[in-house]
């Protein structure tokens, strides 16, 4: 039974949790212990993901989808988290649905969306960041060169996630030296690369701290087609915006099933476990930093779906990128939060494996560092927002 908070969804938001509830027993924390440990891919949970229609979610329904939207796709990712498992290894197949959505041609639809929502083809690796550029992704090295209507592509990505997993990749690469344009967002190209043109890919597994198939990726003389892009030519960035901003609504919804999963253990543990004849939890020091996480759990959730609600509604695109990052800052800080929360309340237990607090810790960690690290978006809410001077 996982923790639950009172929220404004509609009947058949809940109809849509409870049949993914119904399919979450099966994942215990046998298996996700299990997979954590041996660090693999989670085949099982994904196939049951597909049957249960999940990856149709972001699919628009002329073209066999459920056609729903960031606000049902959050809840779902939440509820996994909330649960004990973990959304990561499937996640970028959304936010690369909606990328699709909005600016493949009605042919890359046609041919990608009935195969992706069928779970004959996964489409959930996006190659952006890059050893020499970092956070400072406008400054790519990936370059893209013209040779008649085919592009040679050369360059190298770092932590690009899920690209053995994957069998259509988006590679983001300059068709124009970041020397060449005034503005240093132009210039930059997406190209979706096919089952063909990925095994010109190479690239090597990248160990981490917890279970996660991230890689370290080279490109040399990658030759595709003008087809491969996405959209204009040099006009990427913008475009990428409709990758990031779901990213960022779609991890935050990932860190506060996190939160309602680490509360819950908490509580139960607090409730029951006894230490000088009563509850620990009657102890004020364990009770408030539980009950305090729980509140910022409530208030991030809310800003959450407003951010959801307003990219739904086609909102201004600068006002989404500030609910969206905002919320990515808090729940991932939250999260963290409520993590350290849960260590403290099961003392030397906490480290024991088999509880999956130490799991659940470790992978709680990573979205204060990705997909953008919080300092970043401060900087982006300081500037873009606050239009207080630029620190980079
Ligand atoms: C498990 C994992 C999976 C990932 N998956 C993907 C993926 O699928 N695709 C992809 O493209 N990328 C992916 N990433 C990359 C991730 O987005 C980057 O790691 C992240 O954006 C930070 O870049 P960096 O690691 O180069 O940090 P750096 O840019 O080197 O930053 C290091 C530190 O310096 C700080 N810093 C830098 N500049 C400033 C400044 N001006 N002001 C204040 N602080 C500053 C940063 O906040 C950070 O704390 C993944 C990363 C991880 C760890």
């Amino acid at each position: 039974m996982t923790l639950n908070y009172p929220r404004n969804i509609t009947e058949e938001q809940e109809l849509l949790l409870n049949s993914l509830n119904e399919m979450l027993i099966s994942f215990n924390e046998e298996y996700w212990g299990k997979l954590d440990k041996e660090h693999l891919y989670p085949e099982e949970f994904v196939k049951k993901f597909t049957e249960l229609g999940l990856f149709k979610v972001p699919i628009p329904d002329q073209y066999g989808g459920a056609g729903l939207s960031i606000r049902e796709a959050s809840l779902i990712l939440e509820e996994i988290n909330a649960s004990g498992g973990n959304s990561q290894p499937f996640h970028g197949q959304y936010y690369m649905s909606w990328l699709l959505s909005k600016f493949a041609t009605d042919g890359m639809k046609k041919r990608l969306f009935p195969a992706l929502g069928d779970g004959k083809i996964r489409m959930q690796s996006m190659g952006l960041t890059e050893p020499d550029a970092g956070s400072n992704t406008p400054k790519i090295k990936t370059f893209a060169k013209k040779d008649g209507n085919n592009y040679i592509i050369n360059g190298q990505k770092i932590f690009t996630s899920r690209i053995e997993e994957s069998d259509w990749v988006l590679i983001v690469a300059r068709t124009k030296k970041y020397e060449d344009v005034t503005k240093k967002t132009d210039g930059i190209s997406l190209f979706l690369l096919g089952p063909e043109e990925k095994k010109q890919i190479e690239y090597t597994r990248i160990k981490t701290m917890f279970n996660s198939q991230t890689y370290q990726v080279f490109l040399h003389d990658v030759n595709v087609t003008e087809k491969n892009i996405i959209g204009e030519e040099g006009k990427g960035f913008n475009y990428l915006m409709h990758v990031l901003n779901p990213e960022r609504i779609l991890i935050a919804s990932e860190s506060i099933g996190d939160m309602r999963w680490f509360i819950e253990k908490a509580t139960d543990y607090a409730s029951t476990r006894v230490v000088f004849d009563r509850p620990i939890g009657q102890n004020q020091g364990i009770q408030f930093p539980i009950a305090d996480v729980y509140a910022k759990m409530l208030s991030v959730a809310s800003l959450r779906w407003d951010a959801a609600t307003l990219y739904d509604t086609n909102g201004d695109i600068k006002k989404i990128g500030e609910l969206a990052n905002s919320a990515k800052y808090l729940a991932s800080e939250y999260a963290w939060q409520a993590a350290n929360v849960a260590m403290d309340t099961f003392g030397g237990y906490s480290v024991a494996v088999d509880t999956g607090i130490e799991r659940k810790f470790r992978e709680a960690r990573l979205y204060k560092v990705a997909p953008i690290t919080n300092n970043l978006v401060l900087s982006y809410l300081g500037h873009n927002v606050l239009h207080m001077p630029k620190s980079y």
